[in-house]
């Protein structure tokens, strides 16, 4: 069975969890969250949680974590030093940004995704982002292409210093920048949850290799957009996002079929 990260409505397997609803994600924002119920800002709970949530969205983004590995609550509190409540309630916000699933009376499991749940993303991010190109080529203003410029010399730099983590939410960053400057927030809304989807899979399946976007290629999408090239910006977007996809195919492929040639190796070299 595969596991996607698509948010669906849900209980959570423990007591005491709270019901999750499929809603539009926004950004994390863990000192947002009330911890054990105390509900003062910057209370002692919440940094716990914001740091149990820092934890575990880095060990997602690095790859540490694989595809369809269970998440038990009373591990990680162990392993992060903190009660289960706070656990459970990270686990809860992670699923419901889709960042990891929540099966009914199964608890939570890092993504699996299928060969075609990769594909159906990477399309709907296609089509989203093809067409805010095509609404703000030739429209930004000097302030909106100057946030994109400095947001790719920030990237330039991450991808020189070789942080890998930084580089892919950097990467990221700079797409959800783009779409934000089509000035709507249902658009928004959508492409946080595409591109945590997406950044997501590159984690799952090439931990070890620098495989996010080149910052040279988002540095001439803006040439484009200044110079209101929108055939040639449509064309550069597309095969970005066809190179991401395939790269990460290739990859999601190999991981679901096992290489029975090595596995028998011997077997086969005993027929010989
Ligand atoms: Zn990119």
């Amino acid at each position: 069975m595969s596991r996607t990260a698509a948010p669906p409505s849900f209980t959570a397997a423990s007591d005491n969890a709270p019901r999750v609803q499929a809603a539009p994600i926004t950004e994390p924002d863990p000192a947002a969250v009330d911890v054990e119920g105390d509900g003062a800002p910057g209370s002692a709970g919440q940094q716990i949680e914001a740091r149990v949530y820092a934890a575990i969205s880095q060990a997602l983004l690095s790859g540490k974590l694989r595809p369809g590995m269970p998440l038990r609550e009373r591990n990680l509190a162990q392993a992060l030093d903190c009660t289960r409540g706070a656990v459970r309630k990270v686990l809860a916000r992670l699923g419901f940004e889709g960042k990891l699933v929540l099966e009914p009376n199964r608890g939570a499991f890092v993504p699996q995704p299928s060969l075609d749940d990769i594909r159906q993303t990477y399309r709907a991010r296609r089509v989203l982002e093809t067409g805010v190109i095509a609404s703000i080529c030739g429209r930004l203003n000097d302030a909106q292409l100057a946030v994109l410029d400095a947001h790719v010399e920030t990237e330039a730099r991450s991808h020189a210093d070789g942080t890998h983590e930084r580089s892919i939410r950097l990467a990221g960053e700079f797409h959800l920048k783009l779409i934000g400057m089509a000035d709507s927030a249902e658009l928004d809304a959508f492409a946080h949850q595409l591109v945590a989807k997406t950044e997501l899979y590159k984690a799952l399946y090439d931990p070890a290799e620098f495989m996010h976007c080149a910052p040279t290629e988002h540095a001439q999408l803006v040439s484009q957009l200044r110079d209101g090239e929108t055939q040639a910006a449509i064309s550069l977007a597309t095969a970005h996002l066809d190179e991401l996809e395939a790269r990460v195919l290739t990859r999601a492929a190999a991981a679901e079929t096992p290489d029975f040639r090595a596995i028998f190796a011997e077997a086969f070299a005993g027929e010989a």
